[in-house]
């Protein structure tokens, strides 16, 4: 269950130490994405072989949320398959915007630490942006901002 105590321990956890931060060289799969209501910009690079995600790096300069999102999710989608951090992807995107039952069955794990973030609304898109630009970096779109107005995520810039 999710607490606020928790919810800190992690971010400052992931602050002080992100996991998998730089550039990979080479990369199969590469975008920026930009949250410019927080001025978050984030640079991922993806090794995909055989529909495995076998690397992951981010880089860039974010708010400690975005920058704790990037970590963990880095954590989360390393070794999985393609299919599998499209999951992680929509998952996290239903908790971070509130539409995801933590009690149902999920494949989200220590991430539920991010629950809290629905409460937050400015900070929802903060929360997201990695997510937003691996799903980029996985359809080789090479440049993404949460205020696309294409997407989805209008609809929660619009509660704020
Ligand atoms: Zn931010």
């Amino acid at each position: 269950m999710h607490s606020n105590s928790l919810y800190q321990e992690v971010i400052l956890d992931h602050n002080r130490k992100p996991r998998n931060y730089g550039k990979l060289n080479p990369a199969s799969h590469h975008a920026i994405g930009h949250n410019p209501l927080c001025g978050d910009r984030l640079d991922i690079t993806l090794q995909v072989e055989d529909e495995r995600i076998s690397a992951v790096a981010f880089e860039g300069e974010s708010c400690a949320i975005c920058k704790a999102s990037a970590s963990m999710m880095t954590t989360a989608i390393k070794g999985k398959t393609r299919s599998d951090a499209e999951m992680l992807i929509a998952e996290f995107r239903e908790l971070a915007t509130g539409k995801l039952d933590i009690n149902q069955p999920h494949h989200l794990g220590r991430l539920t630490v991010f629950s809290g973030i629905q409460d937050l609304p400015t900070r929802v898109k903060c929360a997201i942006l990695p997510w937003h630009t691996l799903q980029a970096a996985l359809n080789s779109v090479s440049n993404v901002s949460t205020e696309d107005t294409s997407n989805d995520l209008q609809a929660v810039s619009s509660q704020s």
